[in-house]
């Protein structure tokens, strides 16, 4: 039985066996925003065991009126062109540390509303992006 996903309204399916092999792309990269809700800071923090604001300090920053997960600058494999990951990617283990709490943003990928009409940028992101 085949495990690709479709979501109604979205001109292109997923296939989440392919997130085995391709070394978080989705969490990793150019840089950008990971926002995540008051909700989703309790969670975090509980899992991580930390007070609130000690986690807010140590892993956000604000953007706006938004707070966003930080993320770590690393070197691209083999070039000295600079990448980024976020906070909580674990590139030894290809995953995320935070799975079970991880924000709503991560939850979604690649069904965002963004890429409806930007398929083609997504291919090239996702490699779990096919036709429908
Ligand atoms: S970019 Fe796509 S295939 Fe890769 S980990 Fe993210 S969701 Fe999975
Ligand atoms: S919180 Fe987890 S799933 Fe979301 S970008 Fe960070 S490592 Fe990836």
């Amino acid at each position: 039985m085949s495990d690709v996903m479709k979501k109604s309204g979205f001109p292109y399916a997923f296939n989440p066996s392919a997130c085995e092999t391709c070394e978080g792309r989705c969490c990793t990269g150019e840089s950008g925003y990971i926002y995540v809700n008051k909700q989703e800071i309790k969670n975090i923090s509980t899992l991580l065991k930390m007070e609130e604001k000690e986690f807010v300090a140590k892993y956000l920053f604000k953007k706006m009126y938004k707070y966003s997960l930080k993320e770590r600058k690393v070197l691209k494999e083999g070039t000295s062109i600079d990448s980024y990951e976020c906070i909580f990617y674990d590139a030894a283990s290809n995953g995320c540390t935070i799975y079970e709490v991880r924000p709503l943003q991560c939850r979604t990928f690649p069904f965002w509303d963004y890429y409806k009409t930007r398929v083609e940028e997504l291919k090239l992101e996702c490699p779990g992006i096919t036709d429908e």
